[in-house]
């Protein structure tokens, strides 16, 4: 684990300005601008990135399309993609405390989450991706004798990674990991508010062997040098993890230039129920308050919406209110604090704007929702907790994204499950319960990618994670994520 002398040292680093990353060297932007990099801790600026457009886009698509056709990264052998991959792996490692406090001082994610989710875990997807590509086998198909069926896998070619600002680092890698394991190139557009690590995880894969043009960035605004991605006619796939209407943008632009395919893992309101016969009510309350209000909410799969079983609601919240106002707010960049800064100014108003809206609504506040530490200059919020929230308030149909929770209560399993289905989202959920056979009946009739049982939030590299309905499709993590990036290919042949 890091400590706070070194997370002190690191914090006064200088980072200056930071440039595009295309064929194995920096780059200006074409267009010479660049964008202040903002650190919710302080409300300071403290780097520079380049203000990628258009022109950088094709200028990384053209290099990342060069090196996959002479084959040295593509058609090399599984095991040296291999070998490539796992010393990527040790040098994430190896600068896991840089890499951290660079991360948090960019999106504000309280330290000790932010080491372990993000270089910790990127270092951990990495090598899984690394040890896992020699041992994925092509297929003899079941033909007639006279002719021989043969299965290849082959890699799509050019894939565009576009990730969201909570976990740039972790999600990231569920992407880049699998598709180069598997032969491909990339060009990742980071997102303009968190975008200082992934431009230093691609130097660590240079330095690790990867070949010029296989990992290339290009950074700067979604609108501009993220829609030149989506719409390039040289982009075979795109891999993305962020909101709904940038998911449903990339669709379109695929449909309007090479019908590329598009992975989307999208946002969630993801219900959290608990029934009167839970094991131990604090535990859970506990686990619940740290599955909605860790990283200030800031997760995909954050606990949103609480159910709570009428015969116990007091208890339960009496115990939830407790651990919330536990939690302490404070700078990310110390190990003391549990919650860390809200990644930027314009999240922190939106987040304000649900609170006010909750309210406005009918829905009553039990604890925090305001903005604090004014005076550090940085976006900090006490977590808040709405009770009274009725299906049809914005509290439990749209994403917050932020430490909100809404709590509503029922009285029988058939309720929960309706009110646990009735968003547009599937991400994930849990139920909280001592009887196995409810715990069956939820995990088969909840719409969601993922059913905590009796915790929340747990996750491995070895597990598939993504949504249904809208909350996306395709999925990232496990071996299944591998499928994605590569292309069945299949060779028919006559024995004669
Ligand atoms: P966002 O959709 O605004 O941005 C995500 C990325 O898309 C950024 O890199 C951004 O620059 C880029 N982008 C923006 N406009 C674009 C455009 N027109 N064309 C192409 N790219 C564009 O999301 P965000 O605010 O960064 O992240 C929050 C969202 O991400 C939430 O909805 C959250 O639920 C979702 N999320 C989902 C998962 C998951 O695994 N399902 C994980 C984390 C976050």
């Amino acid at each position: 684990m890091i400590n706070q002398d070194t997370i002190d040292t690191l914090r006064k680093v200088e980072v200056g300005a930071r440039r595009l990353f295309i064929d194995g060297v920096h780059a200006d932007a074409q267009s010479g601008t660049s964008l202040p990099v903002i650190s919710p801790i302080d409300g300071r600026s403290f780097a520079t990135i380049a203000d990628g457009g258009a022109a950088d886009v094709d200028r990384a698509v053209a290099s990342a399309r060069k090196i996959f056709e002479r084959g040295s990264w593509s058609r090399s052998a599984p095991a040296f993609r291999k070998t490539v991959l796992t010393k990527f792996a040790e040098l994430v490692e190896k600068h896991a405390d840089e890499l951290t406090v660079l991360g948090v001082r960019d999106n504000g994610t309280e330290i000790a989450l932010a080491y372990k989710a993000e270089p910790l875990s990127a270092a951990g997807t990495i090598r899984y991706y690394a040890e896992a590509i020699d041992k994925v086998y092509g297929e003899i198909a079941p033909t007639a004798d006279n002719v021989l069926g043969l299965i290849h896998r082959e890699p799509l070619g050019v894939v565009g990674v576009i990730v969201p600002w909570n976990f740039p680092l972790m999600i990231g890698a569920w992407k880049i990991a699998p598709a180069l394991a598997a032969g491909n190139v990339i060009v990742v557009k980071p997102p303009e508010i968190a975008s200082l690590t992934l431009l230093r995880l691609a130097e660590l894969g240079a330095e690790a062997g990867l070949p010029d043009g296989v990992f290339n960035v290009v950074t700067g605004r979604g609108s501009v040098a993220g829609e030149a991605l989506g719409l390039h006619m040289d982009v075979d796939a795109i891999a993305f993890t962020g909101s709904g209407p940038v998911g449903r943008l990339l669709l379109e632009y695929s449909a309007r230039s090479n019908l590329k395919r598009v992975f989307l893992e999208l946002g969630g309101k993801s219900p959290n129920i608990v029934f009167a016969d839970a094991v131990d009510l604090k535990q859970a309350a506990v686990v619940s308050a740290n599955g909605i209000f860790r990283n200030s909410g800031q997760v995909c799969v954050a606990g949103s919406r609480l159910l709570v079983q009428a015969s116990i609601y007091d208890r339960f919240m009496d115990e939830l209110v407790k651990a919330t106002t536990k939690l302490k707010v404070g700078d990310p960049l110390d190990l003391a604090s549990d919650i860390g800064a809200v990644s930027s100014a314009e999240q922190l108003d939106k987040n304000l704007g649900f609170v006010t809206r909750a309210a406005e609504e009918g829905a009553r506040l039990v604890t925090g929702g305001e903005r604090i530490l004014i005076e550090t200059g940085g976006s900090y919020m006490a977590p808040a907790i709405f009770e009274n929230v009725t299906g049809e308030m914005q509290l439990a149909r749209e994403e917050v994204f932020g430490p909100v929770l809404g709590v509503m209560r029922f009285e029988t399993e058939e309720e929960a499950v309706r009110l646990a289905n009735s968003t547009v989202y599937g991400l994930a959920s849990a139920v909280w319960t001592a009887n196995l056979s409810t715990a069956h009946r939820m995990v088969r009739a909840i719409n969601a990618g993922v059913v905590h049982v009796n915790t929340y939030g747990g996750a491995d590299i070895t597990v598939p994670l993504g949504g249904v309905k809208q909350s996306g499709f395709g999925r990232d993590k496990s071996l299944h994520a591998i499928d994605k990036y590569t292309d069945l290919k299949t060779a028919w042949i006559a024995l004669g």
